[in-house]
């Protein structure tokens, strides 16, 4: 009995024990578990992500897009597939591949390689990683910056916005400057006094910000065809004794440059002229430049959007890229110059010292460029000896157009297979403009399909004559395109590349 008794008593406390360890809410759903962690059905995929080929309504549309794909973040070192911060001017591509050739930034050691993503990164960059510049000299370190993204020059040191209010200095309006100095009221002179000074003094402040100053031995270059710079001014140049050397400048969008204080010149023209400070990118005292691969355009600032003051365009624009002060050596290959006037000045004035610096200099290769609805200078040239082959003008639909080739004071342009598209309006005589030049070899221009010479129409529309021909013959070329395929070749090819 004692056995049975001490069993049964074993058998109970064995059943107590397996009850007290059991957790009475051991059916319900713990607490800690939080209803968040349950997929919700905005997480999973949608049925209309999810292609089926029933839902395909032809077989020839196949779905793109992984219904799991997942964004990646851009990192910090992004490397474009083709690296071409490390790509150097090809021989013989133009004056810039005259003896040493163009390298830019290829040489930079790895602390000189630099991704910059607003001005201030990109004025460090170009002063050896110092911001604000040390001095108005950048480095000449060799280096290779890649743009990522959009740029805006008109900005503070914390990347906000500024307007052209907030550069105005001395209570400037455009207002009283307009009323101070309408011809009615102020005449023909130059205009002088302190609406003029607190103009300069805005412009100054406006300078400080859009004004970038690029040194020798540099590459910038855009990490895709989306890097843009809007607003800025590059100003490379180097000076008379000490010049600039070896930079290169590709795969970037330039837009906007604009000046906020544009001058009037009552004494520039029959009627005077507001005249601005900036160019896209100005190359003085430089040699072995090579731009390529870029758009050049006014996309917010048209021209066509601005006022008019005195009867003139209140012009807030000076070129796209000029040339001057005894520059040398540029290849201009692969850009697309669009929606604007000044486009490419080469030497700046006929007289003077920079005219006497400019002799013998101003050499400059365009090819393969896209120029549309540009309105002159396509290029302007003085003394230079400047090489224009394969470009593709377009001027469709455009009355801001005055002339392409201008012919300037002891010029020598070589062009050779460019083609021009345009509509009925355009003067054929007018695709050459004539300023003080006597020279200029054309060959092979197409115009609309035909063949056109272009300096046979000049010539019989203008009593002072250009001869056919120039003192030199380009030797610095890799290859000129039949003219049948520059349409289809550099319209494709032009601008900054993916
Ligand atoms: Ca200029
Ligand atoms: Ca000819």
């Amino acid at each position: 009995m004692k056995t049975w008794v001490q069993f049964f008593l074993i058998v109970m406390g064995l059943l107590a024990l397996v009850a007290c360890a059991t957790p009475p809410t051991a059916t319900s759903v713990p607490p800690t578990v939080a209803p968040t962690a349950v997929p919700k059905p905005t997480d999973a995929p949608k049925p209309t992500d999810v292609p089926k080929p029933t839902d395909a309504p032809k077989p020839t549309v196949a779905p793109t897009v992984a219904p799991t794909a997942t964004p990646v973040p851009p990192t910090a070192t992004a490397v474009p597939k083709k690296d071409l911060g490390k790509e150097t001017l090809a021989p013989n591509d133009g004056w810039a591949a005259q003896g040493t050739g163009t390298t830019g930034g290829a040489a930079a050691k790895p602390e000189n390689v630099y991704t910059v993503r607003n001005r201030k990164e990109l004025i460090a960059a170009l002063n050896d990683g110092k911001y604000p510049a040390p001095s108005a000299t950048p480095a000449n370190t060799p280096k290779i910056i890649y743009v990522d993204g959009v740029i805006d020059a008109n900005v503070d040191d914390n990347n906000k916005a500024l307007t052209c209010a907030d550069y105005a200095r001395d209570g400037f309006t455009q207002k009283d400057y307009n009323a101070a100095f309408d011809p009615a009221v102020w005449g023909k002179k130059a205009v002088t006094g302190t609406l003029e000074t607190a103009r300069l003094n805005s412009q100054r402040v406006q300078d400080e910000r859009v004004r970038v100053r690029v040194g020798s031995n540099t590459t910038l270059v855009g990490l895709n065809n989306k890097a843009t710079i809007r607003g800025a001014w590059f100003d490379v140049r180097g000076t008379a004794t000490a010049p600039l050397t070896n930079i290169i400048i590709r795969n970037l969008t330039f837009q906007d440059t604009f000046d906020c204080f544009p001058q009037w010149d009552p004494t520039d023209g029959a009627d005077g002229n507001w005249n601005s400070q900036y160019d896209m990118i100005a190359l003085r005292y430089v040699d072995h430049v090579w731009v390529d691969h870029n758009t050049f355009e006014d996309r917010d600032t048209q021209d066509s959007q601005a006022p008019t003051y005195f009867g003139r365009h209140f012009e807030m624009h000076d070129g796209t890229l000029d040339i001057t002060n005894a520059a040398d050596l540029v290849t201009v290959s692969w850009n697309r110059f669009q929606n604007h006037d000044k486009t490419m000045l080469i030497g700046s004035s006929d007289t003077g010292a920079t005219a006497t610096g400019d002799k013998g200099k101003l050499r400059v290769t365009l090819h393969h460029n896209v120029f549309d609805n540009v309105g002159q200078r396509s290029p302007r040239v003085r003394f230079g000896q400047v090489h224009v082959y394969n470009n593709y003008y377009k001027i469709v639909n455009y009355p801001g157009f005055g002339y392409s080739w201008g012919v300037g004071i002891e010029s020598q342009i070589y062009a050779e297979n460019n083609y021009f598209k345009t509509d009925d309006k355009v003067d054929l005589a007018k695709i050459i403009g004539n300023y003080k030049g006597t020279l200029i070899y054309v060959a092979g221009t197409r115009v609309n399909d035909k063949d056109v010479d272009v300096l046979a129409a000049h010539n019989a529309a203008n009593t002072t004559k250009i001869a056919d021909k120039v003192e030199w013959k380009p030797t610095l070329v890799t290859k000129v395109d039949p003219i049948a395929s520059v349409i289809a070749t550099v319209e494709s090819g032009a601008g900054p590349i993916p």
